[in-house]
């Protein structure tokens, strides 16, 4: 018998606040287990969306009538309530961007640009996603600096025992992400971040599977930059952020250069503002950083502590019951892991036994998750992986189980 976890939070309520789980998908009631992916999103931040478009909407910064002047607080108090909600010391720490992806290629241009040189190392980990592992490609291509790995182990968790002899003097900058996308693997951010600086490397955070899911603050990591993505948090797709230091983020250049980010243009040069406008170019995407303060509410609301018990709780749960499941074989680390589960199964093509989930409205994800050196290291194409949330349930994983054990008969 699987324990039931008990929690203050009424988990299966909760999910009332979600109206696409009402969904049916082939004839079934949708089970979402992408939310690695993106998550979905609660009313409250639909609403607060909508009502934005309907009462607020016009340009920031710019105006000088009442509507421009409520868009323009709304979004600026947005900027305040994510710097509380990841404990940074000053709204000015906080730069909204498209997500994970540009925070980090922010990072790689303007602050690498700047200050590497050819012959320093950028010390990445073999679990990177894409985002954290080309845009310093490209950067090092550019100004001939060299890249080098954490390696990961065959339980999936880094190879921390290596750190001494890869985190040398040459480290300019070490990236790493908190929580693995493939694998579940949670690292141990502030230990890495206080190795880091030992040898005088800053230190890029990929928060965007840990974010929504953990209870999280930038000061007790002891971090420089940390990126991370609204949509997979409930907050729409397009918004996301990142943090640096006050003091850090003053000595990065402008990357993007156009309005919102000057105080004075001539025709053959400019001035920039302080951060963050220094970097946010162009007009922002405003309804998203208000939707993001939104879901940053929602997520207040239960507590984030909570939403990581429930995570690991259905993750263990989940792990138990795919242990029965002939041929399955899942990646990732057995315990002390976030809701994130990669799995292959013998005879069925990651892609095959995704779209045969799909056809019983259970949405998992098939490939290889922007994780190629990833899945080199572990030998496969690629894996399905089901990925839950604060809406996910145990009924929902012994459906999904039921569904696995129908694959392998199928693909036998
Ligand atoms: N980093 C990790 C660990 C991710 O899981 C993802 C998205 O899946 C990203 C970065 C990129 O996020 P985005 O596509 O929102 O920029």
């Amino acid at each position: 018998m699987h324990k039931v976890a008990t929690s203050r939070v009424d988990w299966s309520a909760l999910r009332e606040d979600f109206p696409i789980l009402q969904e049916r998908v082939n004839g079934h009631p949708l089970i979402y287990f992408d939310s690695a992916a993106t998550s979905q999103k609660p009313r409250a931040v639909l609403d607060v969306v909508r009502n934005y478009y309907e009462h607020e909407n016009a340009n920031v910064h710019r105006g000088l009538h009442a509507l421009s002047a409520r868009a323009t607080e709304h979004y600026e108090k947005s900027r305040q309530r994510v710097a509380d909600f990841i404990g940074a010391a000053s709204a000015d720490e906080i730069v909204f961007t498209r997500g994970t992806t540009e925070s980090i290629n922010l990072v790689a241009q303007a602050w690498g640009g700047k200050f590497l040189r050819a012959g320093d190392v950028i010390l990445l980990t073999e679990m990177e996603h894409h985002s954290n592992l080309v845009p310093w490609q490209l950067l090092a291509g550019r100004i001939g600096a060299r890249l080098r790995f954490v390696p990961v182990r065959d339980d999936g968790t880094l190879e921390l025992e290596k750190l001494s002899s890869l985190l040398t003097a040459e480290v300019k900058i070490f990236a790493f992400t908190h929580v693995s996308n493939s694998l579940g693997t949670i690292n141990p951010v502030a230990e890495l971040c206080q190795k880091a600086r030992s040898v005088g490397a800053m230190t890029l955070v990929d928060a965007a599977q840990s974010i929504g899911h953990m209870p999280l603050n930038v000061q007790e990591l002891g971090c420089d930059f940390l990126a991370f993505s609204g949509h997979k948090m409930c907050a729409p797709t397009g918004v996301g952020v990142l943090y640096g230091g006050l003091d850090v983020l003053d000595s990065v250049p402008p990357w993007h250069g156009g309005g919102e980010m000057i105080t004075s243009v001539t025709l053959e040069k400019s001035t920039f503002k302080k951060p963050p406008h220094r970097f946010e170019a162009g007009t922002p995407n405003i309804a998203g950083a208000i939707g993001l303060a939104a879901a940053i509410d929602y997520l207040e609301g239960i507590g984030r502590a909570e939403i990581f018990k429930h995570d690991v709780d259905l993750a263990s749960y989940a792990l138990q019951g795919m242990a029965d499941v002939t041929g399955l074989h899942v990646l990732g680390p057995s315990r002390d892991r976030g809701g994130v589960i990669s799995f292959v199964m013998g005879a069925a093509h990651p892609h095959d036994l995704t779209t045969f989930a799909d056809q019983y409205g259970l949405a998992l994800r098939g490939g290889h998750h922007c994780n190629q050196p990833l899945m080199r290291r572990f030998g496969v194409p690629g894996t399905s992986r089901a990925s839950f949330y604060l809406y996910s349930t145990r009924e929902e994983i012994d459906r999904m189980v039921d569904i696995l054990d129908k694959a392998v008969r199928f693909f036998k």
